[in-house]
């Protein structure tokens, strides 16, 4: 029989050699460690996990592809980026995950999104694996042209690896509806194939599904409210802070008014505002779906009640509950600090990998209630796999439809995490919860189907 104790000494050593063999990789480092360093009690209770090559072959991807994408500018001008897809683990059913345009874009950051995709597909309850990709483009100031020229030049070589049973793309940072609707494009001009599931995200009129672009933020928010459940509270009056303006932030702005909280925060990369009346959305969507311009707009012409804060903290700005939803690493251990400082009850991971494992045990050990990336923004990708069974099934379901099914999706999320947590001795963990429910499904499905 393993003790705990001799279970941590081997993930120990299998983590520093993760480190070697991935080199200049920090933030794969980070999410490998997030999730190993949680399984000991569940490798110790079942010692079939313990087996050697399972946790070797989990950290491992299926497949990495990097590719040459190049294209012209308006003016002519030949630039050169990088394209990845990282296929990470298909023991429950084809890679799934978004794509991700960001300057910052590199091979260890795919592989963090994609080893972390894993497990929250896992913890959806639906047949999907996990993978992502992406490249260190960046949309930002280029004319619908070059950006069309980009993607369909990324699609050139993408569509070799991706296909409705194989590897379905999607959406993340700096990939929204316009990217989606070029590269499906080009894919189906490559192939001659009307391939409805091969991407998700797509328009509502082409094979898209209705509440898909809402998912990840609704998600998140109902994530938030079954934690604040759990301690017999609800999401009425609380005051709550978000980061960032794209998908993520706009929908979890929307949900929480819609259930009576008040979001006065945005933020993009050049800083925050403070709305004390709330975040007007019609103007927000205005300023950055529309014109596609910064959040010092929103300010300029909000009025009184806003102002915006160039550079600066958006996490110190009272409030009961945070939902950072921008990017990873935006929350840090001071951030945490003045959070704690300002009696915030909840924080709910929109963004993938946003708070630093420092932030994430100050806020544990404080009493705040915490909801990990892989769970609680686990409602965008549901929401991609509802649409992959419209596709299949060549229906459409009606708003109602999917946000029940979302909603359904969110608190067995919740509520598996909350009881995992439980069973292994940390009630209230829901990353140890999140990262034990989520590992358990994809390592029964890779015992069974052997060594590959
Ligand atoms: P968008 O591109 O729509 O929006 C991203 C927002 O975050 C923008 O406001 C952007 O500001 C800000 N941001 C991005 N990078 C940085 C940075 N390095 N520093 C400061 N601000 C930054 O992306 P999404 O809303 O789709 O994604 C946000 C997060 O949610 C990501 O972590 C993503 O992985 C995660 N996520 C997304 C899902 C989805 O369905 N879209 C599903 C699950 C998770 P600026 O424009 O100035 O760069």
């Amino acid at each position: 029989m393993t003790t705990r104790s001799e279970t941590r000494t081997a993930l120990d050593h299998l983590l520093t050699e993760i480190e070697h063999r991935n080199p200049a990789q920090p933030e794969f480092h980070q999410a490998a460690h997030e999730v190993l360093e949680t399984l000991a009690p569940v490798l110790a209770a079942r010692p079939e996990y313990a087996e050697p090559g399972l946790i070797e072959r989990l950290v491992e991807p299926e497949r990495q592809v990097i590719f040459r994408v190049p294209w012209q500018d308006d003016k002519g001008r030949v630039h050169v980026n990088r394209g990845f897809r990282v296929e990470f683990n298909s023991a429950l059913g084809p890679y799934k995950g978004g794509l991700r345009f960001h300057p910052s874009v590199n091979l260890g950051v795919i592989k963090f999104l994609g080893f972390e995709q894993i497990f929250k597909n896992a913890l959806t309850g639906l047949g999907i694996g996990g993978g992502k990709g992406g490249s260190d483009f960046d949309p930002h100031g280029r004319s619908d042209a070059e950006v069309m020229r980009f993607c369909q030049s990324f699609m050139t070589e993408l569509y070799r690896h991706i296909g409705e049973h194989t590897d379905v793309p999607a959406g993340d940072i700096g990939v929204g509806g316009r990217e989606i609707g070029y590269l499906f494009g080009q894919y189906r001009r490559i192939t001659n194939r009307w391939e409805a599931g091969v991407l998700t995200g797509k328009g509502a009129g082409w094979g898209g599904s209705l509440i898909r672009p809402e998912a990840t933020g609704y998600g998140n928010v109902l994530f938030a409210a079954a934690m604040l459940r759990e301690r017999g509270e609800d999401l009425e009056g609380q005051t709550a802070v978000v980061s960032g303006s794209g998908n993520v932030a706009i929908y979890t702005i929307e949900k929480l008014t819609a259930l009576g909280a008040n979001p006065v925060t945005c933020s993009d990369s050049s800083g925050y505002v403070v709305d004390e009346k709330g975040i007007d959305l019609d103007l927000l969507k205005q300023i950055k779906e529309v014109e596609r311009g910064r959040v010092d707009t929103y300010a300029e012409r909000r009025g009184s009640s806003a102002r915006f804060v160039p550079g600066g903290s958006v996490w110190d700005v009272p409030a009961d509950l945070a939902l950072p939803s921008a990017t990873q690493n935006e929350l840090d251990e001071n951030a945490a600090a003045s959070l704690v400082r300002n009696g915030v009850k909840a924080v709910s991971e929109g963004a993938n990998m946003p708070t630093t494992p420092e932030a994430v045990h100050l806020l544990q050990r404080s009493g705040v209630a915490f909801g990990p990336g892989k769970a609680a923004n686990a409602g965008g990708v549901a929401g991609s796999a509802l649409e992959m069974a419209q596709n299949h099934a060549r229906t459409s379901w009606t708003a109602a439809r999917v946000e029940e099914e979302l909603s359904d999706i969110m608190n067995n999320i919740h509520t598996t995490c909350h009881e995992t947590a439980e069973r292994y001795d940390a009630p209230g963990d829901y990353v140890t919860g999140a990262n034990i429910a989520g590992f358990e499904r994809v390592a029964d499905a890779m015992l069974a189907q052997g060594v590959i």
